[in-house]
């Protein structure tokens, strides 16, 4: 029956409790226009024969999931990115140099056609110091008349080019079996400090907003600065600080303290820094300055928590600077531009006058006992039978969509997969997300609705 089929489907899904590890992260680097983004979406192309989506997940992203021959990682593309004419020789290496901060395997993309120029000689460079395994590829082969120069790229010292077409597709499959030879199982960066050891946190917000007054209000003297797991960078990049007599391991925390004043594309590294801080994370706190208005680039970072499907907590810092005016229109100004995080715990602190620090610690484990909850099968569905019961989806051409059954694939965050007999509509799968959230809570934690149809 319909429903037997559904199950089995279900049975292989529950193997993707395996969510709850970090997965291993490929980064793409290399100039301008040699065919990333291309090769991104030739390598993403592949998921997407999958049946199944994701409400509300169209915006601009670094990061993306990808699978090949079952097994998943995540993609860091930095093609998507636009950058200004001016200086880029200096920015193609420092861009890449953080994305490869992050990866476990680094992809890097040359255009065979053009050979290697001196923007890819540093990028070279860069990466022999790292130690990352890479992969060149030699790009734009779109047919057996370019191998000779993809052959001319063994001189840069990087091993053997793979000769590939992102636009055709030639030679991907072959690249994508040695990406998935050389990755771990499990992210060596993001797993460092997993396993029962402290729980992580990445401070984010925009220039200025207060971060490092708050790491030092919260460190006082108790830090500890550990060094770099992964040896790339010397400088310190995680601090172990105590809250609440257990320690709490601050990610990424190098990006902080060291005040880089980038004038050109500073957007854009801070979206990167922000990016690779998530990637180790399991709850961010993003800082907001409160006596000022909120700023795109406060919406941007939020949203980029939930991409990323961390754990979220609000802080509203300079809570000192306030008056009675200004609170008004702050409140106002959360209704209006923050409506998509509801459920995001909120504390209104001074990180300079130390008002209200104490509410981070309640906050930050509500958010990760969210992202951690699981609700057991029969509960779920019970829940589901009664929703649908009482609001059912709306008769579309004659056919009404019923919802088969459902179960929790996976936590960290939460998700969800609804099998039903029609495609949701996105209001309705809207409504079910909505109405998840008040019987189950979830306070601090994106949650994800997936939904399978069964034609
Ligand atoms: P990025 O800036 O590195 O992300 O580069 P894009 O992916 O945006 O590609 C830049 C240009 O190169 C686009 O016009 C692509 O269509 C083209 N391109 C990418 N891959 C190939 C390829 O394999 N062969 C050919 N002929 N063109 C390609
Ligand atoms: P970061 O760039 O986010 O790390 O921000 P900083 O911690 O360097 O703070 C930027 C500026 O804001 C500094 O001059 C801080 O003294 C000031 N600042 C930080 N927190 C507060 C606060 O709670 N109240 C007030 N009035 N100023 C603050």
């Amino acid at each position: 029956t319909e429903e037997d089929r559904a199950l089995l489907d279900i049975e292989g899904f529950q193997d993707e409790q395996r969510t709850e590890v970090v997965l291993p992260v490929v980064a793409i680097v290399g100039r301008p226009n040699v065919g990333k983004s291309t090769l991104v979406n030739r390598i993403l192309r592949r998921r997407e024969a999958v049946v199944e989506d994701v409400p509300g997940v169209t915006r601009d992203r670094v990061a993306y999931e990808a699978e090949w021959s079952g097994r998943r990682f995540t993609i860091i593309d930095t093609g998507g990115w636009s950058i200004d004419a001016t200086g880029i020789h200096l920015r193609v290496a420092e861009q890449a140099e953080i994305a490869v901060e992050m990866a476990d395997v680094v992809l890097f993309v040359v255009d065979a056609k053009v050979g290697a120029t001196d923007d890819d000689e540093a990028v070279v460079r860069m990466l022999r110091r790292a130690g990352k395994p890479v992969i060149l590829c030699a790009n734009k082969v779109d047919d057996d008349r370019f191998e000779a120069d993809a052959m001319a790229l063994w001189n840069l010292g990087l091993g053997e080019p793979f000769a590939i077409s992102a636009l055709h597709g030639r030679g991907s499959g072959d690249l994508l079996d040695k990406i998935l030879e050389l990755l771990p199982e499990e992210s060596h960066v993001a797993a460092a400090g997993q396993e029962g050891g402290p729980r992580r946190v990445a401070l984010l917000g925009r220039p200025n907003v207060g971060k490092s007054s708050l790491l030092n209000k919260l460190a006082g003297q108790e830090r500890v600065v550990v060094d770099d797991l992964a040896g790339t960078t010397r400088d310190p990049v995680d601090e172990l600080v105590e809250l609440g007599g257990k320690p709490w391991r601050f990610v990424d925390t190098a990006g902080i303290r060291r005040r880089v004043h980038q004038t050109q594309g500073a957007d854009f590294y801070a979206s990167l820094r922000t990016q690779a801080a998530l990637e180790k994370a399991e709850v961010a706190v993003v800082l907001i300055d409160a006596g000022t208005a909120i700023t795109e680039q406060d919406i941007r970072i939020v949203q980029q928590v939930i991409d990323a499907g961390r754990a979220l907590v609000i802080v509203y810092n300079k809570w000192d600077t306030m008056d009675e005016e200004r609170r008004y229109y702050l409140e106002r100004e959360i209704e209006r531009e923050l409506v998509q995080v509801p459920w995001a715990p909120r504390a209104n602190i001074s990180a300079r006058t130390g008002r209200h620090t104490d509410k981070l610690l309640p906050a930050l484990e509500t958010a990760l006992d969210s992202w951690d909850q699981r609700i057991p099968t029969a509960r779920l569905n019970a829940f589901l039978g009664e929703v649908v019961a009482a609001h059912p989806h709306p008769v579309r051409g004659g056919k009404q969509p019923r919802i088969l059954f459902g179960t929790q694939g996976g936590t960290r965050p939460p998700r969800f997969v609804l099998f039903a007999s029609g495609f949701l509509e996105a209001g309705y799968r809207r409504f079910l997300e909505r109405r998840l959230r008040e019987e189950f809570g979830f306070e601090g934690s994106p949650i994800e609705v997936s939904v399978r149809v069964r034609e």
